[in-house]
């Protein structure tokens, strides 16, 4: 799982900059998350060697009547849905009264607090942030979030602690890759397929069992209606396994001689307790769960159409590379004209998700639940299967017999072979000469090409390209 920082501090002090600067290098069709309170932005962060998910929050005013009530709305909850706290301070104005209260609530947190002076470009750094320690919260780091100096520094220094709690937070580095002209190709697919098997010897059982699954939506789309009415169905058992109180709950359980674990976000196991609040949806937690998910169920509301919240849902999980399942819930008691208007705004604008199976159903009424579990396995089936070196290289070259990749530079770009680089989502390695020159149309038929000679249903699929051997 990644870790959760979040950005905390008055405004203008450099916030939006440094989460833009964390989030930007990541595929701009999902970086943001629009939140479900106005003034706190989410990201999914990759900076560096590391990935996390960043919280902005819009700042607050100093105005010491104002304080708790914005605090309390906004920046109170990103601090305490957050693994990592940044408080932003502007070198260049000092400390302020404003810094001086949130400093005062951050002292008393228990979680990793990190006081970080921006804008020391130009300045002189170190007599400018000296003042910073009487906010008695530790060292003060010196950034320049606009130049992104100082920034991995920063980065080194918080996430060393947390390293073994959030191994996820790093990035692996992808292996330096030899570009010997003359390869001797059947010597590295027999390599290839030696370091397959000896995969497939040290593999752990988890693909082979469990499959955890996220139910997930917006609030009030029907995923407690849904959860209570998949635990309730007498062919599950359902074991117990106490969650804690921030996360998501997980509930094992198995269904047709198919073991699950349900990621429940909607609090229902919680929610039997007597006395206990309901907890308000988290972004945070939907996001998180989808991070650990093997297959996401998207629940959306046919009463209320595709919303934009849905759709950063779907791009969110498809960026994880999750593999997915559509349940458009409450299909009871509608007219057909209003049924119609769902299904075709839903070809129009999730044509993108063309693999991923769609359900409509009555979680009230139990209509259609039972075939979810179908796609479900499907899906989890597609996102796991091993793949072998042979049978990838073999669709590889078929797809570039029926149709050439194209001259650059006069030459023509050559596939040579291809392996698998990873399950769920499936990653494709493709290496061959002059392949970063590759147009984005041919790497689309690729990946078409891919997805339909293995039959791949309900996840995204991978191709990563490597020059040479
Ligand atoms: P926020 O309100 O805390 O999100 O602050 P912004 O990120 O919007 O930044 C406020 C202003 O400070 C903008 O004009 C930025 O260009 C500027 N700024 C941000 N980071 C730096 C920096 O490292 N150096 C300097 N000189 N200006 C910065
Ligand atoms: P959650 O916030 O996503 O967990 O949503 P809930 O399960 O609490 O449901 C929100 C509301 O929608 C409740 O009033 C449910 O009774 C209603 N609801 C849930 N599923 C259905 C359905 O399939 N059909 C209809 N008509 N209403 C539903």
């Amino acid at each position: 799982m990644m870790p959760v920082v979040a950005l905390v501090g008055r405004p203008n002090v450099g916030k939006s900059t440094l989460f833009n600067r964390f989030t930007r290098s990541r595929d701009a069709l999902v970086a943001n998350f629009p939140g479900l309170t106005r003034d706190r932005q989410y990201g999914q962060a990759a900076y560096g060697r590391y990935q996390f998910i960043v919280i902005d929050t819009g700042g607050i005013t100093g105005d010491e009547q104002g304080i708790d009530a914005e605090m309390a709305q906004q920046s109170m909850q990103a601090i305490e849905e957050a693994d990592i706290v940044m408080f932003l301070v502007d070198a260049r104005d000092g400390v302020c009264a404003a810094d001086q209260l949130l400093a005062d609530h951050l002292r008393r947190l228990t979680k990793p607090v990190y006081l970080v002076a921006n804008k020391t470009d130009g300045i002189d750094a170190d007599s400018a942030t000296a003042e910073f320690y009487s906010l008695a919260l530790g060292p003060v780091y010196q950034i320049a979030a606009a130049h992104g100096r100082g920034v991995s520094a920063l980065l080194d220094l918080t996430f060393e602690p947390i390293l073994a709690e959030f191994p996820d937070a790093v990035v692996e580095q992808e292996a330096e890759v030899d570009d010997t002209d003359d390869l001797d190709y059947e010597a590295l697919l027999a390599k290839e397929r030696a370091q397959e098997a000896e995969a497939e010897e040290q593999a752990p059982d988890e693909y082979a069992d469990k499959i955890k699954l996220a139910i997930v939506g917006k609030p009030n789309v029907g995923k407690s209606t849904l959860t209570n009415r998949i635990l309730g169905e007498d062919r599950v058992i359902v074991y117990d396994m106490p969650g804690t109180t921030r996360d998501s709950i997980y509930i094992p359980m198995e269904r047709d001689g198919q073991e699950y674990v349900l990621i429940d976000t909607a609090g229902v196991r919680r929610r039997k307790k007597v006395n206990e609040t309901v907890e308000k949806f988290s972004v945070i937690k939907t996001l998180k769960a989808i991070e650990d998910a093997h297959v996401v169920l998207i629940v959306i509301d046919a009463r209320e159409g595709l919303s934009d919240q849905d759709l950063s849902l779907l791009g969110f999980t498809l960026n994880a590379g999750r593999s997915i399942v559509l349940a458009v819930n409450k299909w009871d008691g509608l007219d057909t004209d209003v049924k119609d208007r769902i299904k075709s705004e839903i070809d129009r604008r999730l044509g993108f998700l063309d693999f991923a199976r769609l359900h409509f159903i009555s979680a009230l009424h139990g209509t259609g639940v039972g075939h979810l579990f179908e796609s479900v396995t499907e899906a989890f089936e597609s996102a796991t299967r091993k793949l072998s070196t042979a049978l990838l290289t073999r669709i590889m070259e078929a797809a570039q017999d029926d149709h050439q990749p194209p001259l650059v530079k006069g030459r023509r770009v050559k596939l040579k072979y291809a392996h698998a680089g990873g399950h769920n989502p499936p990653i494709i390695v493709i290496h061959g000469n002059q392949v970063d020159d590759l147009p984005d149309s041919y790497k689309r038929y690729l990946m078409n090409y891919y997805r339909k000679a293995l039959d791949m249903m309900g996840t995204p699929i991978r191709i990563e390209f490597r020059e040479g051997g």
